[in-house]
């Protein structure tokens, strides 16, 4: 009797695709009830955030610690404190965002007006990642409520401190009768995948976007894909070398250790310049990390022993294991490998076909500088690139020539926090864009509306065709 009646809880606790249909009902009955629409119900879930943001910053960033080791500072710097500013933009700009954009009409509607009105889509999902991953849970959920939807976020596994917090979180402060989290791996997200849903929003891997998008497909759902690629960073002689160098650093391991989706990939320079570089590189990892880098706590770690042993495994390779110029140390117990500088390894070498996420950086010399255009459209677009340089021409050149998600001239990473710019990736580093007001354009419809009167009512356009209307 205890074994059924324990069988019977297991299955209860299984969130399924029962479970998940009857989740998304439950949300769509609330979302068509017109709770979810109005500006009062936004606001105050936006000022719920904010309020949670206040109140639980410590648990935040020790859930952070726990799944990534992540430096406090860094965690509130580059999670809590960027859904932060998400949120005061929202509150500030959401009057503004929902109000109908005015439209001109022409004379062949006179005399009418039009507009553009930003609708809710209703029930949305966000599957979001584990290396930012408060960050990337939240900044969805703004863009979805101020969108004025109702949503299921389902975080990542590989997260969990995080994912079971945001649980809690959620639970407590916001309305749950519109916001939703459910925690779980592949099979509680091929449950949700299998319901109809008004929108998409998946951070992760193209691997995975390819499945999201397939599912997404039969119920035509629009998806927003944030995925990642080999970001590259072109330096050329002409840079401040100190700057160059402590922005690559932080872009690098100073972000979450390279496990960033926009984090440095691989450097491209010239031959000559290489040895100047690198030792800029050696000198300012040693300001920031000590000595002894692999036991910093001013960088995070490998988030799990997976993605230690896929790290592991690029830097064992035959091709690679002679190439490195700096680091290569690990240690598998803490999960932790030291800043790791490569030099001219083929360009077979999986270390520069696949997506780094993490501590290790190929630099790739060349003649010209110019030769870097042919290395990075030998691979798919990336999500960022990035350009050291002083020469005007040659920023007008790359910003011409290199297709990317976005692009930042000399510094890394940090135009995902300038505000008014779109995140997103093009073709196999993603499709659609978010971040404040493009959070909220992608999570609305944009209705057209035209207003007549019965007033100049010409005949002109209606049957009998006759010669004379011909003639016209
Ligand atoms: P992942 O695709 O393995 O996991 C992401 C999410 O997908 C998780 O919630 C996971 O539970 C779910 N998932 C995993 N396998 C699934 C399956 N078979 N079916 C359904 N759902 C499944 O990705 P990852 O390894 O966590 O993330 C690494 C990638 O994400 C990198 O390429 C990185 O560049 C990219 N990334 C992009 C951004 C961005 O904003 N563009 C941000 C962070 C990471």
């Amino acid at each position: 009797c205890n074994s059924i009646s324990g069988a019977r809880s297991r299955r209860e606790q299984v969130f399924d695709g029962e479970k998940a249909n009857f989740l998304v009902r439950e949300l769509r009955k609330n979302f068509d009830s017109g709770r979810t629409k109005s500006y009062e119900w936004r606001v105050s879930q936006l000022e719920a955030i904010v309020k949670m943001l206040e109140e639980k910053e410590e648990e935040i960033t020790d859930a952070l610690y726990k799944d990534l080791s992540k430096p406090q500072f860094e965690a509130f710097i580059s999670e809590v404190s960027q859904v932060k500013s998400s949120c005061s933009e929202a509150l500030q700009e959401l009057k503004h965002w929902m109000k109908p954009d005015k439209v001109k009409t022409t004379i062949t509607t006179f005399p009418s007006s039009a507009e553009i009105v930003s609708e809710p889509l209703g029930v949305v999902l966000v599957i979001s990642t584990w290396n930012f991953p408060f960050l990337l849970s939240m900044d969805p959920v703004i863009g979805a409520i101020s969108a004025g939807n109702a949503v299921v976020l389902k975080p990542s596994e590989i997260a969990p401190a995080v994912s079971s917090l945001l649980v809690n979180l959620i639970e407590q402060y916001l309305d749950n009768s519109a916001v939703r989290v459910v925690e779980g791996a592949i099979p509680e997200t091929t449950a949700l995948l299998e319901q109809k849903w008004d929108k998409i929003l998946y951070t992760g891997s193209a691997r995975v976007g390819r499945i999201v998008m397939a599912a997404a497909a039969k119920h035509l759902t629009p998806v927003i894909l944030e995925l990642g690629g080999k970001c590259p960073a072109v330096v050329e002689s002409d840079v401040n070398l100190q700057v160059t160098a402590r922005r690559i650093i932080a872009g690098k391991w100073a972000c979450n250790s390279g496990q960033a989706c926009i984090s440095v990939d691989y450097v491209i320079t010239r031959k000559e310049f290489a040895p100047k570089l690198i030792s800029a590189l050696k000198e300012e990892l040693e300001q920031f990390f000590g000595k002894d880098p692999i036991e910093s706590k001013d960088m995070s770690r490998i988030v799990s022993p997976n993605q230690f042993a896929r790290l592991v495994n690029l830097l064992d390779e035959d091709k690679v294991s002679d190439k490195i110029v700096l680091g290569g140390q690990r240690d598998e117990k803490k999960l932790r490998i030291a800043p790791t500088i490569l030099l001219d390894v083929p360009e077979d070498a999986m270390v520069m076909q696949e997506e780094i996420f993490g501590p290790i950086l190929p630099i790739i010399t060349v003649g010209n500088i110019e030769d870097c255009y042919r290395i990075i459209k030998s691979k798919p677009k990336p999500l960022a690139a990035y350009l050291f340089t002083n020469n005007e021409q040659l920023k007008k050149d790359y910003v011409e020539n290199i297709s990317s998600g976005g692009m930042l001239i000399n510094d890394a990473v940090i135009h995902v926090a300038t505000r008014g710019l779109p995140f997103g990736g093009v073709e196999e580093s993603g499709m659609g864009c978010y971040h404040g007001k493009f959070s909220f354009d992608s999570f609305s419809h944009k209705k057209s509306v035209l207003y007549r009167s019965f007033d100049a009512d010409s005949s002109m356009r209606y049957p009998p065709y006759t010669p004379q209307k011909e003639k016209l």
